[in-house]
């Protein structure tokens, strides 16, 4: 049946998913909980990769690394409780060799299905292991010997799991929602010239290829994402988000802000009380933002500076003239210990000029947050925290500027809420955004498509650049004896300790814990390897007030080695640390390795940054070390990080802060950049209507989700 595409409600797209068989109130529910609600949400839930299942392997032929499919007869079953629970399952097959399955969760009834002399067909990734090839967790199922073996005639969709929702019940509903898409080109939104010189599919065909490819497609194109179906989706999703951000923009500035009138005079009292003048480069940011603090709309406005440029101090001007009109100022940064720093800096800028800030973040409970939630209420002037401050209940009375510091951390879509935070809640506050996290340009203007951008060109003067050296960990000993040498000459030294499991994403609660273990190890082996020596330690799962006593021992000198974990990556400012020492700096990103080593290079001294690694080292490991050691401007190392990062390098977005995409991903897609800023401009000139609905198609539900 036909949809009728002349009215909205017939609209196959807005479909509600509830009209899918099987989709019952509790599988909508968890449907809509992940943000899908209609047919068209689920024609955008696309594979994450996919299973040749149309083929079997003979395990023979099996490659490590490959994903295959293999039928053969189970040989021997073996348990074991050695640490944890473990099965083995020996199968073999014609081709005369065996594979062993492993598993570490199986239940009563699996193990009693397995037993020897079964038939069984198993779909996994085949590694060489210990005891020959094997395969970790396969999928399988048991055949009976008189089952005739079916092969699927295509390529198995696998899709981003969703709670509370089986694989196979997954796949069925995403499939019964494909049926129903229209024939028509009811669905197609953007005219061929949004793809400029590109020769790519129309949407419906590039949906339909990406839920069911053909038998023979190419699997490593797809891997890679290189397909001209999956480039047609990432374009459009990218173009999304290009024009929603621009609305955004445009309907924050016509909220209007408060115009802040600063005499300048505390401006000028900090200024006579420090110890250094600003630079040229900071005076001109500092120009380009008191212009916009003095208008009615409000400002948007991204710094950039590479590391140690000084962007804090820059900061603390901003939030002088907004206080000397009256009103307060928000100042955030993405972790406790950095939000602690600025606290340290403000207070000692700031006090003499009688300017108390008040301290939030989500470990300031019970009494002591009830009061400083008072203060905020009563018009304290400045307040200084974590992301603590854009919760709910914490109400402003007068806020007219809010500085994040540090925005890769944050997500995109997180800074909007302080729209509803502003003075008498109908206007907003100015947004002054900070980074050193360089990205090249065209990835900025996508990813800052809301903002105006300043950037800090210079570093202050009197630094010498870091030296930066690469060495063998086996080379350790000889390490030592340097670290004690620099140590014994008045400076201070970083150990860092870096995250060695590859499967933890940086941030997860679980990588946390296994860097502060390696940083615990790391603290008891230096201190009995040099003794004498004051050894502290910091790391994330500390509580604040350790953490703050370290960081505040090694500020004054009496700690002369800091062993941390990357939780000193952003913001750490001691200008007499000269050296750095950073261990696995192999499985480190460009990115990060250049915000590591910002934390040294800060005073007046020759610094030097140590990044130990383990051999054998991989291509792009090596050419990142090769990097870090020619240059340290942030931007060349922008450039070089896109060019280096090809697929299967593990960075991820935490970089850009551009969380929620569906198939796009700006760093990789960079080259579809240009194109989208064109189709962007295009669109909203000619056909904004368009734009309304390609937003809806694609972020509708992301944003609503990302401000629940
Ligand atoms: P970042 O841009 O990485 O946030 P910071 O704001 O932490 O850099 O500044 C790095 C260091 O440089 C701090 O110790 C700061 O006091 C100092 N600094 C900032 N501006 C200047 C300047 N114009 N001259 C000398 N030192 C400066
Ligand atoms: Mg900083």
């Amino acid at each position: 049946m036909q949809p009728d595409a002349s009215s909205a409600g017939a609209d196959p797209a807005r479909r509600p998913v509830t009209g899918l068989k099987g989709a019952g109130p509790a599988l909508t529910a968890r449907l809509a909980a992940r943000g899908i609600a209609t047919l068209q949400d689920l024609w955008l839930h696309l594979p994450l990769r996919y299973e040749d299942r149309t083929r079997l392997t003979p395990i023979r032929a099996l490659r490590h690394g490959e994903s295959a499919q293999v039928l053969g007869r189970i040989e021997a079953v073996e348990r074991s409780f050695r640490g944890r629970p473990m099965l083995r399952v020996a199968v073999g097959d014609e081709s005369g060799a065996s594979l062993v399955l492993r598993f570490f969760h199986f239940h009563a009834a699996q193990l009693r299905a397995l037993s020897v002399g079964t038939r069984i067909l198993c779909h996994g990734e085949a590694r060489g292991g210990h005891f020959g090839v094997e395969m970790v967790h396969p999928g399988y199922r048991v055949l009976a010997d008189d089952v005739e073996l079916a092969l699927g005639d295509r390529l198995d969709p696998v899709y981003p799991a969703i709670e509370g929702v089986g694989p196979v019940q997954l796949a069925r509903l995403v499939s019964a929602a494909l049926d129903q898409l229209p024939e028509s080109d009811a669905l197609e939104l953007l005219p061929a010239s949004a793809f400029g010189d590109l020769t790519l599919p129309r949407w419906r065909d590039a949906v339909r290829f990406l839920h069911r490819p053909p038998p023979g497609v190419d699997l490593a194109e797809l891997a890679q994402f290189r397909h001209p179906a999956q480039q047609r989706l990432a374009l459009e999703e990218l173009l999304a988000h290009q024009l929603s951000l621009r609305r955004q923009r445009l309907s924050m500035k016509r909220q209007g802000a408060l115009a802040l009138e600063a005499r300048g005079a505390l401006a000028r009292r900090l200024a006579a009380a420090l110890p250094f003048r600003l630079t040229a480069a900071q005076r001109r940011v500092l120009h380009e933002i008191a212009e916009d603090l003095s208008r009615s709309e409000p400002m948007l406005r991204l710094v950039q500076g590479d590391v140690g440029s000084g962007k804090t101090i820059v900061a603390a001007f901003a939030a002088l003239a907004a206080i000397e009109s009256g009103a307060q100022v928000a100042l955030m940064a993405p972790t406790e210990l950095l939000a602690e720093q600025h606290a340290q800096a403000f207070a000692a800028w700031f006090e003499p000029l009688g300017i108390e800030a008040v301290w939030l973040s989500g470990k300031v409970k019970g009494k002591a947050r009830a009061a400083a939630l008072a203060r905020i209420a009563a018009g304290a002037p400045l307040v200084i925290g974590t992301h603590a401050l854009l919760q709910e209940p914490v109400a402003f009375a007068r806020l007219a500027l809010v500085i994040v510091d540090e925005q890769h951390r944050f997500g995109v879509h997180q800074r909007l809420v302080l729209r509803d935070k502003g003075a008498d809640g109908r206007q907003v506050p100015h947004q002054l955004v900070m980074t050193a996290t360089p990205i090249p340009r065209t990835l900025a203007m996508t990813a800052y498509a809301d903002l105006d951008v300043s950037v800090i060109d210079e570093l202050p003067p009197g630094r010498t650049p870091v030296q930066t050296v690469a060495i063998d960990a086996l080379r350790r000993d000889e390490l030592i004896e340097r670290i004690r040498a620099a140590l014994s000459q008045g400076r201070q030294a970083y150990w860092v300790c870096t995250l060695i499991e590859e499967s933890e994403e940086p941030s997860a609660p679980g990588a946390v814990k296994i860097e502060a273990q390696a940083a615990q190890t790391a603290h008891e082996l230096l201190t009995e390897q040099l003794p004498g020596v004051r050894v502290g330690l910091v790391h994330g799962r500390m509580k604040p007030a350790e953490k703050q006593a370290a960081m505040a021992a090694f500020k004054a000198g009496d700690i002369q080695l800091l062993v941390a974990t990357t939780v000193i990556e952003v913001g750490v400012d001691v200008p007499n640390a000269s050296l750095m020492l950073v261990e696995n700096a192999e499985r480190l990103g460009l990115a990060q390795l250049h915000q590591l080593r910002g934390r040294v290079g800060r005073g007046a001294q020759a610094s030097t940054c140590v990044l130990m690694y383990r051999s054998p080292l991989s291509q792009a490991a090596r050419e990142r070390l090769a990097v870090m050691r020619e240059t340290s401007d942030g931007f060349r190392i922008a450039e070089k990080d896109l060019e280096l990062r090809g697929p299967g390098e593990l960075l991820g977005t935490r970089q850009t802060g551009l969380a929620g995409f569906r198939i796009a991903d700006p760093m990789r897609d960079a080259a579809l950049l240009p194109q989208v800023q064109h189709a962007a401009d295009a669109l909203l000139a000619r056909a904004p209507h368009v734009a309304d609905r390609l937003i809806e198609r694609w972020i509708g539900q992301a944003v609503r989700y990302a401000e629940a």
